[in-house]
């Protein structure tokens, strides 16, 4: 479930993006309809989860799972352990204040949020507050402005949409550097639809972690894409209920 969930007794407490679920028993209701047993998770700590498990993290013991989706998710397993929290909300990425002072209001009721500069939502709005300053962008003549449009206008060298890919790679670089300091992880993941603008934002976001990280941490982690694509969260849930 994308929001924070009560694995013990099965309860959604709150998903932003979903508010019907908002205090539901789905774990009940999913084992009196399937006659089978089930567990809940947070969907982005099932990813990591099976990143871990079946992709790209394999073999390794502590990292940090982010999900750039039309939100943005996290997911943090330290010592072969999923990080949960005292009371399962650990690993809110998305939700790490990367600009305090100018920042965007979020979702979560906060302001300047990872998640509203570096969602595929962040990416349709940044545009559309940058367009005036770039006349000549092909995007003024986009009806329906989404991420991958931006992606595929900024590969064909498009100023505006290489313009907001470099301030989303700033954002995510900064708050990568604050994780990389706090959890020395050995690996970082990025899954997510807007992953795949990796060739846009990755140098500007490896920038920030080299200038804004310690020395010995950021030498050490690997930076890398997810492999598992939609896969991870399933894999991910399935590993998690074997290991119930
Ligand atoms: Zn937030």
């Amino acid at each position: 479930v994308p929001g924070t969930v009560n694995t013990q007794e099965g309860v959604v407490v709150k998903a932003p993006n979903v508010p019907g679920l908002d205090g539901f028993r789905l774990s009940a209701a999913l084992e009196s309809e399937l006659k089978l047993p089930a567990i809940l998770e947070n969907d982005a700590n099932a990813a990591a989860v099976g990143e871990a498990w079946q992709g790209v993290a394999r073999g390794r013991h502590s990292i940090v799972c982010v999900t750039l989706g039309t939100g943005v998710g996290g997911g943090i397993i330290l010592e072969d352990r999923l990080w949960r929290g005292a009371d399962g909300s650990a690993g809110e990425i998305g939700h790490m204040a990367v600009d305090p002072f100018a920042g965007v209001p979020c979702t979560c009721g906060s302001r300047g949020c990872l998640e509203v500069y570096a969602s595929a939502r962040a990416i349709v709005r940044m545009t559309r507050e940058a367009e005036p300053r770039y006349p000549d962008s092909t995007l003024h003549q986009t009806d329906e402005l989404t991420a991958e449009a931006i992606y595929l206008a900024g590969m064909k060298g498009d100023e505006l949409a290489l313009e907001v890919f470099r301030r989303m790679g700033i954002y995510l670089g900064t708050g990568l550097a604050s994780l990389i300091n706090i959890l020395n992880p050995e690996m970082v993941v990025l899954g997510g639809g807007v992953a795949n603008g990796w060739e846009l934002f990755a140098k500007h976001m490896l920038q920030q972690v080299m200038e804004r990280a310690f020395p010995l941490p950021a030498a050490r982690v690997e930076i890398v894409r997810a492999e598992r694509g939609d896969d991870a969260g399933l894999l991910g849930a399935a590993r998690l209920a074997f290991d119930s």
